[in-house]
């Protein structure tokens, strides 16, 4: 018997652990590998992908499905090549780029700054980080690239390899891929892979507004995958060059969209909670240098074991990106408001609506969930003189978001237990993800199952047999309990129920 009293004691987790984790239990594994990988591509295994669709499918219907006036779309990757240029990302999308001349290895420039400034943060020195990160964020509107390498000479700021200081000019780099389409190659064929799915839902906006008979305010909820050229790529899924975005532009009247950013701040972060971040883990974190098109923005940063980064942007555009494919496309993309305007007793009548977005990437929300999921835990199990205390290894993932709900072991390979087990799989398989398990023993069961995050535990006994009973056994604190198999589905069904965090929001 488990010693269930025992308070468990958690080892911080390192990244290594983490990804090694993923690709033995088949979350994650590194793309094409028998071929040595592909750097920043990464393919989910069969834990990870049921963990990842239940991830997007919360956002999914907490935005769709929670709010009356949101409504999805899916747009395709490939769009018309003039949506780039109107939404700025042909001119615009770079990052500011440097290569270290002895090791030969590129960075961003700006995150060697951040990097630096994070230095000083960690030494105490809260005002000098701040005031290195305003002096990038200055540099980096004006686009003074030359100012930005004096920046990174001025702070002595060395190549993590070569250690030395031997730097190229720093250079915008444009991270969006091309490819062509059709049989011709050539320029007017030229497309690109989206950088962003938000494109998708701006030129589907008057689509959308008129199908769905949407009225100001409202939003379009979109996942879908995005394309970057990353200059760096490293910290496993936190930055790929192929990943997932779930974004939701909301559309509001001129003149609300600050109580809007507000609105979506608080909810959004109150949203990462539920599922399961703790606050002390997340912060909020205003942007220095805004994006081309945004007039406000703040990230929600969750702390990684590399530290605290972003998980999801909230943007204030403006009308940047609507007027923009307006003078792109020549196509009008006004929307009339026939409410009445109290100061002026008559309707609000035709505008641009203004935009606040809220982009989070389920890649990088995957990655936070498995880093706060991922414990080791020092457990005493057995009584008496048969008492050992061992460590073990689990993810403590939410049920609802677990990839298996319940596995179901008989206790024994025979006298009709694993018919047995198989009869409540079968009564259940309509309603969870479940696994039967007949191999080793029960304990080696249990340890599978917690590493990969099952919640339940049900064991076939003789007992069972007998009286339709089942021993569920639970995860986090290793805790039996007797019940009837016809109890199975309410019990499993409360537990993983999506309605449980939705209540939080
Ligand atoms: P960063 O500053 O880390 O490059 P960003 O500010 O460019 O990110 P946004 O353009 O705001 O990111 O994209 C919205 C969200 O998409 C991010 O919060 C992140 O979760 C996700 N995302 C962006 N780039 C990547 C990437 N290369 N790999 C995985 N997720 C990404």
């Amino acid at each position: 018997m488990s010693n269930a009293q025992q308070k468990p004691t958690t080892a911080e987790s390192t990244l290594a652990d983490i990804v090694s984790h993923a690709k033995e239990y088949g979350f994650v594994f590194p793309s094409s590998e028998i071929y040595d990988g592909l750097a920043a591509v990464y393919d989910y295994g069969p834990y990870g992908v049921e963990l990842k669709n239940n991830l997007k499918q919360l956002w999914w219907r907490a935005m769709t499905q929670l709010n009356q006036n949101v409504v999805g779309i899916d747009a395709a990757i490939f769009m018309h090549p003039t949506t780039w240029k109107a939404s700025g990302h042909v001119d615009g999308f770079s990052d500011p780029l440097i290569d270290n001349l002895d090791s030969k290895k590129r960075y961003r420039a700006d995150v060697l700054v951040e990097d630096k400034a994070a230095e000083y943060e960690n030494a105490g020195d809260k005002a000098r980080a701040d005031a290195l990160l305003v002096e990038l964020g200055r540099l980096l509107t004006e686009n003074d690239l030359a100012g930005v390498k004096q920046l990174i000479l001025d702070e002595k700021i060395l190549c993590p390899i070569s250690k030395t200081a031997n730097w190229t000019e720093v250079r915008q780099f444009n991270l969006m891929f091309s490819t062509q389409v059709g049989a011709v190659a050539g320029d007017s064929s030229q497309i690109y892979l989206r950088p962003e799915t938000a494109q998708g839902i701006f030129v589907n906006f008057l689509n959308v507004q008129k199908s769905a008979r949407a009225k100001v305010p409202f939003g379009i909820a979109q996942i879908g995958k995005a394309f970057r050229n990353e200059i760096v790529a490293r910290q496993f899924i936190f930055r790929m060059r192929e990943f997932e975005q779930m974004e939701m532009q909301f559309f509001v009247r001129p003149g609300t969209e600050g109580e809007w950013y507000q609105q979506w701040k608080e909810t959004r972060r109150r949203w990462h909670e539920a599922m399961g971040l703790p606050a002390a883990k997340l912060r909020f974190h205003d942007h220095e240098k805004l994006a081309h098109y945004a007039k406000a923005a703040v990230d929600i940063e969750y702390e990684f074991p590399f530290g605290f980064k972003e998980i999801e942007g909230i943007h204030s555009r403006g009308d940047f990106d609507l007027t923009q494919h307006q003078q792109y496309s020549r196509k009008k993309q006004n929307y009339f408001d026939n409410d009445v305007n109290p100061e002026t007793g008559k309707p609000y009548g035709n505008y641009v609506p203004y935009v606040v977005e809220t982009s989070v990437g389920a890649d990088r929300l995957f990655l936070a969930t498995l880093c706060q999921a991922f414990q080791e835990e020092t457990i005493t199990e057995g009584e008496g003189e048969k008492q050992q205390t061992k460590t073990r290894k689990l993810l403590k993932l939410h049920p609802a978001v677990a990839p298996i709900k319940a596995a179901i072991f008989p206790l024994v390979k025979k006298d009709g237990l694993p018919e047995k087990a198989n009869e409540i799989y079968n009564s259940l398989r309509h309603d969870f993800p479940l696994v039967v398990e007949e191999k080793d023993s029960i304990g080696t069961r249990y340890t599978r199952q917690d590493l990969i995050g099952t919640p339940f535990c049900v064991a076939v006994d003789h007992q069972t047999l007998e009286d339709n009973t089942v021993t569920v056994r639970h995860r986090d604190s290793r805790e039996q309990t007797r019940m009837p198999i016809a109890d199975l589905r309410a019990y499993i069904g409360e537990a993983v129920s999506f309605a449980r965090i939705f209540e939080q929001l």
